[in-house]
Formats: structure tokens, sequence, C-alpha cells
């Protein structure tokens, strides 16, 4: 049965002395006049208010390992109700989730599912928590804000993958019904953002600084390394000693493989070495958690402990092995608090996805 995207009122916009309302969810400022959508494609202006085109609609729904996010300091082992809407805020040639991120079409929203019938799922799954994830919870906060909301009734977490890319005021709100973020930090030149993304770089950091500083949300940063774009070692250390800086050495960091896709056809993978080398820099620099991510490599993917140096977690992809953790996320061997957000021990999700549909309610 086709169901109609719900179409809702929003708050962030202003009008303009010529006629048209600019949103302000996130820095691109999309002006718009009557009938226009916003360069996200799912905010329109209907009439004299900026709506949200696509709430209670996914794009699908899937159970993933926490790791999968990545998350590998936030309830390891357990399992996650992954989905996404439609469209992005960013428009990056590179996208590895093009379409989702760039569909134009409503068909892609083939799931219709209530913030409560997701919670509900969720529960019955065996889901610890609920991600937005596949494209940017950003540009649907209203949809995410209330799922987020009635997963707690449930006592399940909300994790936030998202790009960073919003506006000072529609941050605090969504990041109040947040548990959990993972960052794209994707670059750290402008260049790479204005070239590559058509967005900027400083409203990224923005993020990151206000999750560390004014905030309770557990949140580690993924880095897409693409060959010769955003590899090189200087622009590597230079950002992560801006990691150690600014969000201090226990925010994780993964460092994660670029396959051709979309628009950026012309490069080649990453190679797992360019993975190595990024991780080892992040370490020589003081952070103390970085990895590598979506390869086969137990060093690089598990935890180790930063009071005694011992594996705490050990990892190949997202399959868990050895874990030497306390309920509360000791290491076993020194008593180290190992930061993040640990309660119980390991989850036994293990490697699995599973696509799942939801009863239409
Ligand atoms: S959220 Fe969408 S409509 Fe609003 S400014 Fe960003 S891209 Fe434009």
């Amino acid at each position: 049965m086709a169901i109609a995207p719900e179409v809702v009122p929003t708050t962030y916009w202003h009008r303009l002395d010529d006629g048209r309302i600019q949103c302000d969810v996130c820095p691109r400022a999309c002006k718009l006049r009557e009938g226009q959508r916003g360069l996200c494609f799912v905010r329109a202006r209907e009439g004299d208010e900026i709506v949200l085109t696509t709430y209670g609609r996914s794009s699908g729904f899937c159970v993933d390992p926490i790791e999968k996010k990545p998350l590998n300091h936030f309830l390891p082992g357990t399992a996650v109700l992954s989905f996404g809407t439609a469209g992005c805020n960013l428009s990056c040639r590179f996208c590895q989730n093009w379409d989702i991120s760039k569909s134009r079409e409503i068909d892609t929203l083939a799931d219709a599912a209530s913030p409560e019938a997701i919670a509900a799922a969720a529960a019955q799954l065996g889901c610890a928590s609920v991600a937005f994830t596949y494209n940017d919870p950003v540009i649907f906060l209203e949809y995410a804000i209330d799922v987020a909301d009635a997963c707690r009734e449930q006592g399940i977490k909300a994790v936030a993958v998202t790009a960073g890319y919003i506006c000072p005021e529609p941050r605090v709100e969504l990041y109040e019904h947040m548990d959990a973020a993972n960052v794209d930090l994707k670059a750290f030149t402008e260049a790479f953002y204005a070239d590559t993304c058509a967005g900027h770089l400083q409203p990224v950091m923005e993020t990151l600084e206000y999750l560390k500083h004014e905030t309770d949300v557990w949140f580690e940063i993924t880095n897409l390394l693409i060959p010769s774009l955003n590899d090189s070692d200087e622009e590597i250390d230079a950002m992560t000693r801006w990691v150690l800086e600014r969000l201090g050495p226990d925010v994780p960091m993964h460092f994660t493989a670029f396959h051709p896709d979309y628009k950026m056809l012309d490069r080649p993978p990453t190679p797992p070495e360019t993975l190595t080398r990024a991780r080892r820099i992040a370490l020589a620099n003081g952070v103390r958690y970085a990895y590598t991510g979506n390869v086969h490599d137990v060093e690089g993917g598990s935890t180790f402990c930063h009071g005694c140096g011992a594996r705490a977690i050990e990892r190949d992809w997202y399959d868990l092995g050895e874990y030497r953790l306390t309920e509360d996320g000791r290491c076993e061997g020194c008593g180290a608090q190992i930061p993040g957000v640990f309660e119980g021990l390991a989850g036994g999700w293990g490697p699995r996805r599973l696509p799942v549909r939801l009863a239409v309610r």
C-alpha cells in the first residue's frame, strides 16, 4: 500500500525583504520562493512557511552492528536499527550513499513508519539503539527528534550519523535528543569542502566543539580518506592536532577507505596502508583511540587501553573477539576507565546485517 509522506511545519526559517523565505537549518541557507525545494530536496516552501515533506517515511531499515556506524566505544557488540530518508544538504562528489542522498524520487521512501512503530520495532528486534544514517538527520530533524523521543521511552538510545553541517540553533535542539553521534570530518581544508562537497569546514568544526564542550553526547569522528585529495601527511597531521587540542585525547577517530562512486570514478580505492599511516599519525599526535575502518585489520580495528596498552577489545571489521573490559568499561588489566558508554559486557549481535520491513501503522 502506497502512503504519501507527511508534510509537517518547521520552525527554523525567516522571511526576507524580497519575499523569499530562508531556511535556517543548515549553513546552506536556501532562499526559497513559493513551491521551491531546498538543496536537500526534502524541505520546501509551501505558502508562507518551510515544511518538511518526508516526515514518517524511510528509505529502508536494517539491523546492523553498532560498530558499522562506526561507533567503537558505544555499547560494543550491540545491534542498532538503522534507517534514513532521502536527500542531503551537502553535495559530495564521492558520496557513498548517493542513491539515497541524491534521490529526487519519493519512491525511494519505500517504508512508512511512525516514531512509535520504529521504537516498537527496535525493541522487538533487540536493538539497544536506533541510528539516523544513510543520509543526514539534520535535514529531517523534526522526524529524527520524534523517533529519538519514542525510542527513549522504550529505553532505546538514539544515534546521529551526520556531517555536522548544521546551524547553531537547530544543533542545540537536535543534540538534546541524541545519545551518541558519529560526525564525518571529511577533510581539514576549506578547499576540499568548497570544491568537493559544496560546503564549508568551519560549521563542522563548530559542531564538534559544541558536542565536546556543551553536551553529554558520546561522539566519534570518521575521516574518509581519498587518494591525493585529503590523505597527505600534512593534512592528517593538522586535523589530528586540532582534534587533540580542541576536543582532547579521548574522542575516537576512524580512518576509512574510499571506493570510487557517484561523480568520483576517476580515483582508485584507498590503499589499506593509507589508513594505517593516518592511524599512526593520529596516535603519534596523542589521539588515544584511532582506528582503521572497513578493512580486515585486527591491529587497527582493536581498542587498546590508554592506561596499560593492553588490547581491551579485539575487533576484526565488525566482529568482536576477546573482550577485556568490565561491565562499566574499565580495563580488566589496569582498571583504567575507557572513554565511552558501556552498560554491561559486550553484546552478541556480531557482524550480521539484517534488512527489515516495518509493518505500516
Ligand atoms: S536544510 Fe535543506 S532547505 Fe534548509 S538550508 Fe539546508 S539544504 Fe537548504
